[in-house]
């Protein structure tokens, strides 16, 4: 069955949600969880934003067995040379680097030509591939992107060396059909596609990122960018306990797995919640409190009856004792 890479971006983009702020101790504590949950590439942080989000990134990377580590890093020299300072005592040690690709972000935010980011591009991607083998980049806005440039741009950074390519949405505007037809063409146009992962990260503006991803994984990307309780900027991104529970209950449908012990979820949202101090909504998928909870008489007879009337998954597969 083919293998769906779960990479954890709760202690980067779920720490830029507002309102959140973790200290180095509280971001190793999570660290060390995501490692029990088995993710499989952990996002640690952002080493040039603060001394401490360096910190963090540092000792994550030091400590962290059996995972890929990876810091993120813009497409400069000073943003790579400290996420590589950071992240090089890790086992398996990943730079990501973004810029975006988008027209409005290309004029407006960065004010450079579609031709000055293709030359950023594969040279932030070769100072980091001259740093480690794993490299990946993300085109940030890439579902508002001009498809043929970013094609272009995943053509040319691939052949720098990039193992990963990001497919985000940054805003949270596709939608599953327009998003999935997106990366389709985008893997068609893309020289050397075959050799790298496929990865997507989506956001969760219309309440669309996990439908976004798991349309993403059925026309072939194999890493999904997600957090914990879908933290992460504005309305947050994929939340990872529901993508991953979607693939699990639904593996007749979707045909993939991950390597998640799912049996950790519910450790993992509870004490992400409680650090970040970000109260998961009673009804939330998944986690929230009421999420296995039967109230109506109707209901309750029908599941003392036997479960699979109104249950989908046992609330022990998350690990919840009930
Ligand atoms: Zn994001």
């Amino acid at each position: 069955m083919r293998r769906i890479k779960i990479f954890d971006t709760t202690l980067r983009d779920g720490e830029q949600s507002p309102g959140v702020s973790l200290t180095v101790a509280e971001k190793l504590q999570i660290a060390r969880q995501l490692s029990e949950l088995g993710v499989d590439v952990l996002e640690a942080g952002f080493p040039l934003v603060s001394a401490d989000d360096f910190e963090a990134v540092y000792k994550i990377a030091q400590e962290i067995r059996n995972t890929t580590v990876t810091a993120m890093a813009r497409a400069k020299k000073k943003d790579i040379e400290s996420a590589w300072e950071a992240i090089s005592g890790a086992e398996s040690p990943r730079i990501h680097i973004f810029l975006a690709t988008s027209p409005i972000h290309m004029q407006y935010r960065l004010r450079k030509s579609p031709q000055e980011i293709l030359e950023y591009a594969v040279e932030a991607v070769r100072l980091a591939k001259s740093k480690t083998g794993d490299v990946e980049f993300s085109a940030e806005d890439a579902s508002r992107s001009d498809v043929d440039f970013l094609a272009q741009v995943f053509t040319r950074v691939i052949a720098a060396g990039a193992t990963v390519i990001n497919i985000p949405d940054t805003v949270g505007y596709a939608t599953p059909e327009e998003f999935s037809a997106f990366i389709r063409t985008v893997m068609q146009k893309t020289v050397g596609i075959e050799k790298v992962d496929i990865s997507v990260h989506c956001h969760n503006d219309l309440g669309l990122a996990v439908a976004n991803s798991l349309a993403a994984i059925q026309v072939g990307a194999n890493q999904i960018e997600c957090t914990i309780n879908g933290l992460g900027e504005r309305a947050g991104t994929a939340a990872l306990e529901e993508l991953v529970m979607a693939i699990r209950t639904r593996k007749d449908h979707y045909g993939v797995e991950t390597g998640i012990v799912t049996t950790e979820i519910a450790r993992t949202s509870q004490m992400v919640s409680q650090l970040t101090g970000m109260m998961v909504q009673h009804n939330k998928a998944i986690v929230g409190k009421n999420a296995f909870t039967h109230d109506s008489g109707l209901h309750l007879d029908g599941i003392n009856k036997e479960r699979t009337t109104y249950e989908i998954m046992l609330p022990s597969s998350v690990g919840l004792a009930l």
